[in-house]
């Protein structure tokens, strides 16, 4: 549900950057997820049939890349992908989420035809 009023700032994001670089039409949207970002993909793709109709990216394929939380190492400072568990790889220490890392939702790119 609440995937809602994010697509349609992505629609509205998407309606800008056709408008600025003459593009008429759009037909691939790569999306990030963050892994703490609690959208679905499916949620998404399902508001993004349904809103954008009549807009360039009606019809557009969407490819989401899910992304890691990135964590931070209290001991020695390293910095890791959230894997398994939030123990550092390197000294085993205990690993502290940098913030905001892992609620991503934005666009890494476009493709028109
Ligand atoms: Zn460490």
């Amino acid at each position: 549900m609440h995937e809602l009023p994010a697509v349609e700032d992505l629609i509205r994001t998407l309606d800008e950057e056709s408008e600025n670089k003459g593009i008429s039409e759009i037909s691939e949207i790569h999306i990030v997820i963050g892994e703490l970002s609690s959208y679905i993909g499916e949620c998404v793709q399902m508001y993004f049939d349904f809103l954008s109709e009549g807009h360039s990216c009606e019809n557009a394929k969407l490819v989401f890349h899910h992304k890691k939380a990135r964590f931070k190492c209290s001991s020695c400072g390293h910095e890791f992908d959230h894997e398994k568990d939030f123990a550092c790889p390197l000294c085993g220490g205990e690993g502290r989420i940098i913030k905001g890392t892992g609620k991503e939702f934005l666009i890494s790119s476009i493709k028109t035809p």
